[in-house]
Formats: structure tokens, sequence, C-alpha cells
């Protein structure tokens, strides 16, 4: 149960003032619920303006509060160009206030001609007239704008504003309780750290990196504490020794030797397996390194010694996909494999349970679904848990430890994790590296591309559809606005839909599942010829024919989505190519880590640099996958906070595994309180 403390912080939102189901639509798209929701929903950045007296104080695009006094009221000659508002300062220099739209009306009567105003916003020049094009504040008094010349940046969504998110924000957090400590007290003393109620207001308050630093050290320790309970359930549970005899896996007939890294990973996984105690391990490996054969074998192992095997796929289309794949290789062994899905109802569902529960089926891949309360297992020995979701591989660990005995844990991912990150994002888990691609892969040909050639690319992409291949095409999430985004992947789709017609798809974030999962399918079977893409588990299907991969706005990536989504080119022996189409506004970081992907298509690599290249800079690209493992930390902090808040972990589950003294109760109200619960249910008395 929840400790009471948190009830306030976990009311919905439409308790606060002004929220109601108008303002609750674009709360929701921001995933922001609950007060808890905007409460860590903290500013991307802040505007910190300067107060001026004279305009010529000021530098053009410098945030300024001024006061002025209202000259001229000018609609345009059309009518259907902007208002514009003529305002003098103390020194008689001219400035206009530039409204477009319906916010003109307003203007007109906040900017009385005659009247003095303070005005905040960004100082521009248009053409020899300086301008401010919607003034972000106009007060008839001085004090509201000079006493915060400091103002957080949020993330919005469309109907909402900044002003009206600041004050959500404030109010979520009037209501923050007062929480006993949970970290470590060497910690927070050496750390010079403020308390969590006081870090989550310093936080909004302006940019203070020890009270982020604090709030993202919560998250990891949280993460880090959830892994290990359940790290520590496991090894208190009784498992199985699963010993293969080699007799499947003998009548496999690969079409290829297995690499060195496969070999390995398989040898690690059959040892681990051959134990009593519940196997945990990571198997990580670049897109094409090789999972599945991998995965196949140690499903192999399972079923010969008399288990049955489970994949668990994060979307249905993927986990159709690893059936097909499985089922082929497995046909010359005879080993029973079926998948179950959501879609799945009536007598087909019906005999599928009917396998699993007298073991006639001795694989089963599919969504979450194969782990539902109605679906048991004779005697499930493997789960195999491919790609990671948003709340990280902790949550799915749990879905094993239902039934008497624990079966072995394999998760894989493609994410390049540098390995100071394994640790924050995976807990102690064991892991298994395929560093090694298979022989033969052809490197893919990286180019960047300005975007001011769009025409050319656009070119390129009808010339390499007539040669009966097909496209990706990738746009990124990064605004402050998710709808600005939608919308630029949907004007994309369109423009590219009436230059190459039907064959173009667009699945985005926003759509239904089932459409979603239709348009992928399309792809899928060659159908559709380009698809449009906004996130990269949307263009997570293989499809050996497409061989081409455009990605716009590709510096607001980081390098190992880059590179993961670039591998999805990579899948055949064709030779394969990635076009990164980089906006004009390039910083000189940005052209570094563009050149690095031509460079290497070493995954860690491109990790471990794009890491230092952009140091605790923003990582914007987190964001895009949907699987961001973290909602507070960034990767900056996961690496710089990720050991220490693993350590703080361990010593408080060793001193009082079942978190029963007061420091341990302050641990579960964190636990809860980042969303971490789910290990808590192993707890006597949870
Ligand atoms: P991923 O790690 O991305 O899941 P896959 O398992 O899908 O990669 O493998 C990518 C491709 O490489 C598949 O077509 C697979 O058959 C092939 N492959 C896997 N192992 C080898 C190998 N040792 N030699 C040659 N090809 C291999
Ligand atoms: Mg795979």
């Amino acid at each position: 149960m929840r400790p009471e403390i948190l009830n306030p912080l976990f009311a919905e939102t439409d308790s606060l003032d002004g929220v109601g189901p108008k303002l609750r639509k674009p709360l929701e798209k921001l995933h922001l619920t609950r007060l808890r929701d905007l409460a860590y929903h903290l500013p991307e950045r802040f505007v910190q303006r300067r107060s001026v007296t004279d305009l010529d104080q000021a530098g053009e695009g410098e945030q300024i509060v001024i006061a002025l006094t209202v000259t001229e009221h000018r609609a345009s000659f059309s009518g259907r160009g902007p208002f514009r508002v003529l305002a003098q300062d103390a020194a008689g220099n001219v400035c206009a206030l530039t409204y477009f739209g319906k916010a003109s009306y307003t203007a007109k009567k906040q900017l009385p001609v005659g009247e003095k105003r303070w005005v905040a916003g960004k100082l521009e020049r248009y053409g020899d007239m300086l301008q401010i094009v919607h003034p972000d504040h106009v007060s008839s008094d001085s004090s509201g704008l000079l006493g915060h010349l400091v103002e957080p940046v949020y993330r919005l969504a469309e109907g909402l504003t900044q002003p009206r998110m600041l004050s959500l924000a404030q109010q979520a957090l009037a209501r923050a309780p007062d929480v006993p400590e949970w970290i470590e007290p060497g910690v927070l003393a050496q750390q010079k750290w403020p308390g969590w109620h006081d870090a989550l207001h310093m936080a909004h308050a302006g940019d203070n990196a020890p009270a982020r630093d604090r709030l993202a050290y919560d998250e990891l320790l949280a993460n880090a504490l959830a892994l290990m309970l359940v790290r520590q359930s496991n090894r208190k549970r009784l498992g199985q020794a699963l010993k293969g005899d080699g007799a499947l896996r003998a009548k496999l007939q690969l079409p290829f030797p297995l690499t060195g890294a496969q070999r390995r990973s398989i040898a690690e996984i059959e040892g681990d397996m051959a134990q009593e105690a519940p196997m945990l391990r990571l198997l990580q490996g670049d897109v094409g390194a090789g999972k599945t054969v991998v995965a196949l074998e140690a499903m192999l192992v399972a079923v010969e010694a008399g288990a049955q095997a489970a994949l668990l796929a994060p979307t249905e289309i993927l986990a159709r996909q690893h059936y097909e794949t499985l089922r082929k290789m497995l046909a010359p062994t005879g080993v029973e494999i079926a998948l179950l899905t959501g879609r799945d109802k009536g007598r087909a569902r019906e005999s599928i349970l009917m396998g699993l529960v007298d073991g006639s089926i001795q694989i089963v891949v599919g969504t979450h679904a194969i782990f539902q309360d109605s679906v048991s297992y004779r005697n499930l020995g493997l789960v195999v848990i491919d790609e990671q979701h948003r709340f990280g591989v902790g949550q799915r660990l749990l879905l094993t430890q239902k039934g008497r005995v624990t079966p072995h844990t394999l998760a894989m991912t493609a994410t390049p994790i540098p390995r100071t990150l394994v640790l924050a994002q995976y807990g102690e888990m064991d892991v298994s590296r395929l560093d090694e691609m298979p022989p033969g892969r052809q490197p893919i040909e990286t180019r960047v591309v300005a975007l001011a050639r769009l025409p050319d690319v656009v070119a390129g992409i009808e010339r390499h559809l007539a040669t009966g291949q097909q496209a990706y095409w990738v746009c990124p999430m990064v605004h402050e606005h998710e709808t600005e985004d939608i919308a630029a992947a949907e004007a994309r789709y369109a423009s590219l839909k009436e230059r190459l017609g039907d064959s173009v798809v667009l699945v985005h974030g926003q759509l239904a599942p089932e459409i979603k999962d239709r348009g992928m399918e399309r792809f899928a079977r060659g159908e559709a010829k380009v698809l449009v893409a906004t996130t990269v588990i949307e263009v997570g299907v293989d499809v050996p024919n497409a061989t081409l991969m455009v990605i716009e706005q590709a510096e607001r990536f980081g390098l190992a989505q880059l590179h993961q989504l670039r591998g999805r080119v990579g899948r055949g022996s064709e030779k394969s190519t990635c076009l990164l189409l980089r906006g004009d506004d390039l910083s000189e970081t940005g052209r570094e880590r563009l050149a690095l992907m031509r460079e290497t298509q070493d995954g860690f690599r491109l990790a471990e640099e794009d890491l230092r290249l952009r140091g605790g800079g923003e990582l914007l690209g987190t964001r895009q996958s949907g699987d961001a493992p973290f909602n507070v930390a960034t990767l900056e902090q996961a690496v710089r906070l990720g050991q220490m808040a693993n350590d703080d972990a361990r010593l408080l589950v060793e001193r009082d595994g079942g978190l029963d003294s007061p420091r341990g109760a302050a641990a579960r109200v964190l636990l809860y309180l980042m969303e971490r619960d789910y290990g808590v249910s192993l707890l006597r008395g949870g």
C-alpha cells in the first residue's frame, strides 16, 4: 500500500484550480495525470531576463524586461499581417510589440495608447525597427516581472501556456508533503544536497545543480533499490538447474557458424542455467549482432532439460516477427512453438493455454499477455525479455516471479549503453556482450546532408524505390510541444506522399495501436514502400528490403539512438545507406558528433563518445525512444551518480532487507514516489 503521506501528491490533476476536462487533455498528452507528475515535470531550461531602462542597453536577441509607453496601434494593411503596438522607452526609442492571429485582441486591451506597461520578451530587429514578437508578459506593475527575472520553460502540449504550466507546477509543489529522508545521511552531507522538499522547489525556480542532482539521485536510488529487492528475493527463491544434453541444438541447421561472441555468450548462459539459483543476465548486442540465435540456443537448453521457455517482446508486431523467425529455425528440431498476444481470443487462445499447461507447447513467444494470470505453464524454465521498456527491466523481472519455481531470466537489449550506465539501469545483473558482428556485414554508408538539399534527397528516394527497395524516414520528437513534432511528421508524410504516391505510411506515438500496427505491417509486407516514423520502436521491425534511411534533424538525436536507428537498414547482405539530414544552425559539437557517425559503426563507442561530447548537456535524444530509462536523471547524471546510488541501495538492503527500520520506511516512500514500488510486494508485509 502506498504510504499515506504521499496521497496528496497522487491526487489527480483536476483537483487543482482551473483544471477541467479541457486542460486535462493536453496534460494527459504529457503524461501528467497526478500532482506528482506535475511536481516532477521539471523545467527544460530557464529564461534569464535582464531589466533595462533603455532599449539601447539591450542587445538583439536578448531577453529583457522594460517599461514602455504605448504610442500607437497599427493594424496590418491587408488585415492578414500582424498587429503592431508601437511603444517608447524612457529615452524615446521606439519598439514594436508584434502580434499574430487572435493574440491581437488581448494585446489591444492590455496595451492601451498612452499607458505605461512593463513588458518582458525577446528583443529582435525587423528591418530597421526593434520589435518583440508576442511578449511573454505584459503588466501594469513592475513587481511581478522584476521579481522573476529567471523564468522556467516547461515542455508543453497544445492548449497549455508557460504561465499556466508554472501555476500548475506551483500548486502541485504547494501540496508536496515533508517526507522522511531516505538518502544515507553521510551521502547527503558530503554532496551538500538539499532535502527532497527543498530540492523540488529549487529545481523549478532556477538552474540549480545540487537540487537537480538530488532529485536525479532519488530516482537512481529508487531504481537500484527496486532491482536490489527483486534480486534479493530472486536469490532466496527456488530455481531449477537446467542442463541440456545438446540433442536438440545438434539438430538446428544454422546456415552460418556462430561468432566467437555468440559462442561465449551461450556458454555463459548455459553455465548460469545449470545452477539452481535463477539466472539474471543481460545480453547486450548491437542491432544485427545476432541476439536471436543466442536466445534460441538458451531456450533449447531449457527444452532439452524438460522445461519450457518464453520470449517476451515489447510489441505485437515484434512478437510476430520473432515467432516467424524462430519457427523456421526450429523446424528441424520438432520443438513445438506458439505465438500468444492480446489479440488472440476464443478457441485459438484456449488451445494455446492448454498446450502451455500440459507442456505440449515448449516455447511461447508473445507480448505481456504471456504472463497474464490466466496463463499457467507446466514448467517454465526460462524467460527471455527482448528489448527494454520504459520502466526498465525490473518490472518485467517481477512478472517471472509468480510461479512456485522461479525461471531463469535473460534480458536482451540493442541499446548500446556505456558500461558506466549498465549498473544504474540494470543494477547488479550479469552481462554478456555480443561485441563482434557476424562476418560479411557491409558497413552502412552514412552521409551527412544539409537540409537545404532536401529536394535531392527526395529525388534519391524516388530512384531508390524504382529499384524495388524500401526506405525509412525518421522525424524526431524534440520540441517543447509534442504536437508540433507530430505536425512536422505529418507534414513530411503529406509532402512525401504527394511526390511518391500512396505507398507512404505514417506511424507515430499518438496513433491508436491498431493503426500503428497496420501501418507497420503494410511496410513489413512490402505493400508500403516508405515508412515515416517518429520513434525508435516504430522502426524496430526487420525489413530486409528497406536499405535506405533518412533521419531528419539528425543533430537532435543521441548518437546511440542514431546508431540503433541506422542498424535497421543493415539487415541483409545488400549495401545500405543512411542519410543524416541536419538542420542549418549546427554547433561545433553537433558537427563533430555527426561526423562520428560516418567514422564508426561501433555502437558502444558512439554511446561513450556522445556522453563525452555532450557532457551534462540536455540529452534530447533520450525522450525519443519512448524507453528512456529515467524520467528525472539525465544520462550524464546516471553515469556520475549511479554507482553511489547502487552502493547506497546495497548497504540499505544488507542492513535492513525488509525495509523495516525508520530509514527503510523512508525508502518505501521513495519507491512509491518514484513508481518503483513493484519490488515492495516481495517484502514481508509489503
Ligand atoms: P539482433 O541482435 O539485432 O536481434 P538478429 O538476431 O536478428 O540480430 O540477427 C541479424 C541477422 O544476422 C539475422 O539475419 C541472422 O540470421 C544473422 N546472423 C546471426 N548470427 C550470425 C552469424 N554468426 N553469422 C552470420 N549471420 C548471422
Ligand atoms: Mg533482435
